[in-house]
């Protein structure tokens, strides 16, 4: 074990307990006041350089190395909300607020910054600048929108960022990161049709949103299989469609249907956001019903960089060995992450975290009730954090 290896590791048997200590406290989106001050109270006590109040309850660090003459700066982000999700995970460290839980393990993803941060300030074994950024809001994507409305990139400028997420579905120590395209971009609309009710024995008299509503649902498929390239990805998704009084015979006037939209291109993006609104006013004006059509951008597309998924691969084999580190297949899911990498190169990486025990809670899925970070890779997160600061802001 190196000497750095050997002070994480001790740094992390601590770290484990503050993650449990923001684990029976959980905050959901802009709400992360507990994680925010404890976050404030670690760096203050090692007087480190922050600043609290970005985005509400957002921190930035800012930790110098024993020399600055590079003037480059590297950021790493951890992510501090959690869920409206009643736990049953059954640890002793459960939610203590009802109805919130830390569904994600976004609390590991903060201490491992913590951790990274009492090392980081204590070496200093680099040369230039580092930035820990404690985000809120992932889960809602709105978290690194608005810091960077708040002027993060301004008041606290970097040159690169990076970012990992603890992940169930791989055996922990395994990384496995992709160049280009990770997780998609998150969309939500709404539909509202609006027509005129009446009998139900008597549809010539109305104008039924609900005919509508079905050619919609379908129609709106084919903006997939139809209009987006086979290689390129999407997905449209009617998740909710409500219609109707109830009653067998009555035809309603209303319709809403809501749903998601995933993409990784922004040409694809734009033209599948396009051409639903020009899908939904043509079916309505087809079925003589009036369409009303909302988009939403939620989350950007975590975009890895090139070069940058590089130096991950390197500092990922470097730490867990090359054997432990995979490609990540590119999935539909989104992470707020991407909102930086719109901005500054980065890349973002997966950490596994499954034990042999298949009914582990560290195996169970994100966003499950009996979910649970897996303190065991807490060392290796923040070793591989460390091996990239040192690499990219080398000495020489
Ligand atoms: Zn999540
Ligand atoms: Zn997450």
């Amino acid at each position: 074990m190196t000497k750095r290896e050997q002070r994480i590791q001790a740094i992390a048997a601590e770290a484990a307990e503050w993650r449990r200590e923001l684990h029976r406290n959980p905050g959901t989106a802009f709400e992360e006041t507990f994680a925010s001050a404890f976050v404030a109270s670690k760096l203050a006590e090692w007087g480190i350089a922050h600043e609290t109040g970005i985005a509400g309850t957002g921190v930035v660090a800012t930790i110098e190395g024993m020399r600055n003459h590079s003037g480059r700066v590297v950021a790493f982000r951890a992510d501090m909300d959690a869920l409206d999700l009643p736990e049953s995970s059954g640890q002793p460290w459960a939610s203590q607020i009802p109805g919130k839980m830390h569904g994600c393990g976004h609390d590991g993803h903060t201490v491992t910054l913590l951790a990274l941060a009492q090392y980081l300030q204590e070496t200093r074994n680099f040369d230039g600048l580092i930035r820990l950024i404690f985000q809120p809001a992932e889960e809602i994507g709105r978290g690194a929108h608005r810091m960077v409305a708040e002027g993060l990139l301004e008041r606290f400028p970097f040159d690169e960022i990076y970012g990992y997420h603890n992940w169930p579905g791989l055996p922990k120590g395994t990384f496995a990161i992709r160049p280009g395209p990770m997780l998609a971009a998150v969309d939500t609309f709404e539909i509202h049709l609006k027509g005129k009710g009446g009998h139900a024995a008597m549809p010539h008299a109305t104008r039924d949103v609900i005919p509508a509503a079905a050619q919609l649902v379908l129609a709106l498929q084919t903006l997939v299989s139809r209009e987006t390239d086979p290689m390129a990805s999407a997905v449209v998704s009617v998740t909710n469609l409500n219609a109707g009084t109830g009653a067998t015979n009555v035809i309603g006037d209303l319709a809403r249907m809501t749903g998601t939209v995933r993409t990784f291109s922004e040409p694809v993006r734009s033209h599948i956001e396009a051409r639903m609104k020009a899908v939904v006013e043509g079916v309505a004006a087809a079925c003589d019903v009036d369409g009303l059509f909302e988009y939403t951008r939620i989350i950007d597309a975590t975009i890895n960089d090139p070069e940058s998924t590089r130096y991950c691969e390197a500092a990922a084999a470097a730490v867990a060995g090359s054997a432990h580190l995979r490609e990540f297949p590119p999935i539909m899911g989104g992470e707020d992450f991407g909102g930086f990498l719109q901005h500054r190169p980065g890349a973002f990486i997966a950490l596994g975290q499954s034990e042999t025990d298949a009914a582990s809670p560290h195996n169970k899925g994100l966003h499950s009730p009996q979910y649970d970070f897996n303190d065991a890779i807490l060392p290796l997160a923040a070793n591989y954090f460390a091996e990239l600061a040192e690499r990219r802001l080398a000495i020489d």
